[in-house]
């Protein structure tokens, strides 16, 4: 191009080009511990022919950024890995790992089992969308064990599961629900959120996927929304990823690299989570404020033996009910705590409470026997003496004096 041309007065017209190329250099020697977070939307092909058999390369294939690039792909295969599945995929939040999954297992004319201790979205996405697609919703029983099988017929296709159940903290039988499910050709979906794969390996316990909010204990910060969802059959993860494809689902690659981050921390965050929340709902039980303490590794807890029989650990996340004539004192009282904040969400280093309505709407296939909110503890990696100090002033707040 001569320099008459160039429509860019005052630009020397190379150093265009000059701004856009970064120069190549040399990798060698160079490894760092933590995983680069690579962005991209394009990927560039080295010829023509490269980029006309870009979707030809399988399963590892880069073609898109929407699809992932190395930082997501590596947080997918640790995942898979921690799952004990062959495949893994991440989505933009704990609840479209689920939709996701019922969009691409459900057609109109099948039947969904959803237990009535969902986490509430789900329900509203069960209700308000798959109903409108032609799927058959059902609830069910949490605690109904192998007694599935009398809910199934051949348009079931796929029952979901979540153990323990959100806030209500059900515990359910996974290994003889995936059973019966299975003798009639059903796939079996665990929500497995609240124990995290290090807990709890739903794929191992017979379920087909293993979806976890990976916003709350995996990611560890309270900072980021992601979800998962692993398997280990080939043909059903092609299929998930087609209708993620469909969608146009796609994760960013920072927070891919900051979830890889947060999962370096998991083992030693759930510990002290686990320690300090059974002592927590230990400290809680002995109140007279507090009717009733959710918290599976506590003996007394309905679901405690199948807990011990299945998972590995209990994390920091329990729940409590307030004696009837105190749930007036609830506002105040959990606005005396000092240390634990007052948010939606859960599993950050950050202690949360919230207080959650289980009583209007929540219900369909079982009845809630408990008036009030069931407030909702999620314990943090703070100081365990100093949380329960906070949680005395929550009771002594609810107390009558
Ligand atoms: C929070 C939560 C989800 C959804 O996760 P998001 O990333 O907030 O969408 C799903 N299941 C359970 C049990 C949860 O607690």
């Amino acid at each position: 191009m001569s320099d008459n041309v160039n429509p860019f007065a005052g630009i020397e017209a190379d150093s265009l080009t000059a701004c856009v190329h970064a120069p190549q250099i040399s990798r060698t020697g160079f490894k760092a511990v933590s995983v680069a977070t690579e962005r991209a939307s394009t990927i560039i092909f080295p010829d023509a022919d490269a980029y006309a058999r870009r979707n030809d390369g399988g399963l590892e294939a880069y073609s898109y950024g929407l699809h992932g690039t190395p930082t997501r792909r590596t947080l997918e295969a640790q995942i898979a890995q921690l799952e004990g599945g062959r495949h893994a995929l991440v989505t933009p939040s704990g609840l479209s790992a689920i939709t996701l999954t019922m969009l691409a297992i459900l057609s109109p004319g099948d039947t969904v089992l959803i237990p009535d201790s969902v986490y509430p979205p789900v329900r509203d996405f069960a209700d308000g969308h798959l109903k409108r697609q032609g799927v058959t919703v059902r609830y069910y029983d949490p605690c109904i064990g192998g007694e599935i099988i009398r809910l199934l017929d051949p348009t079931v296709k796929l029952v979901h599961t979540e153990s323990p159940g959100s806030t209500s903290m059900e515990i359910q039988d996974l290994p003889a629900i995936a059973e019966a499910a299975h003798s009639i050709g059903a796939l079996v979906s665990c929500d497995n959120s609240w124990a995290t794969p290090l807990y709890f390996r739903p794929l191992e316990a017979g379920a087909d996927i293993s979806l976890e909010a990976v916003t709350k204990y995996m990611a560890g910060h309270s900072d980021l929304l992601m979800g998962s969802v692993s398997v280990s059959d080939t043909e059903l993860y092609k299929r998930v990823v087609q209708s993620a494809k469909h969608i146009g689902f796609g994760v960013s690659p920072d927070d891919c690299g900051l979830a890889l981050r947060g999962l370096q921390t998991l083992a030693l965050r759930l510990d002290h989570a686990a320690r300090t929340g059974l002592a927590l709902a230990q400290a809680l039980q002995g109140r007279e404020e507090i009717a009733e303490v959710f918290h599976p590794a506590l003996p007394q807890f309905p679901g405690h033996s199948i807990w011990q029989r299945d998972f590995s650990g209990a994390s920091g996340v329990f729940s409590a009910i307030v004696a009837d004539e105190l749930i007036d004192r609830v506002p105040g009282a959990l606005d005396s705590m000092e240390i634990f904040a007052i948010g939606a969400s859960w599993g950050g280093t950050h202690s949360l409470v919230a207080p959650m309505d289980l009583v209007s709407g929540q219900r369909s296939a079982t009845a809630w026997p408990y008036n009030g909110p069931v407030i909702r503890f999620s314990v943090g990696a703070e100081n365990p003496l100093a949380l329960e100090a906070d949680l005395m002033r929550f009771c002594d707040a609810l107390g009558k004096s």
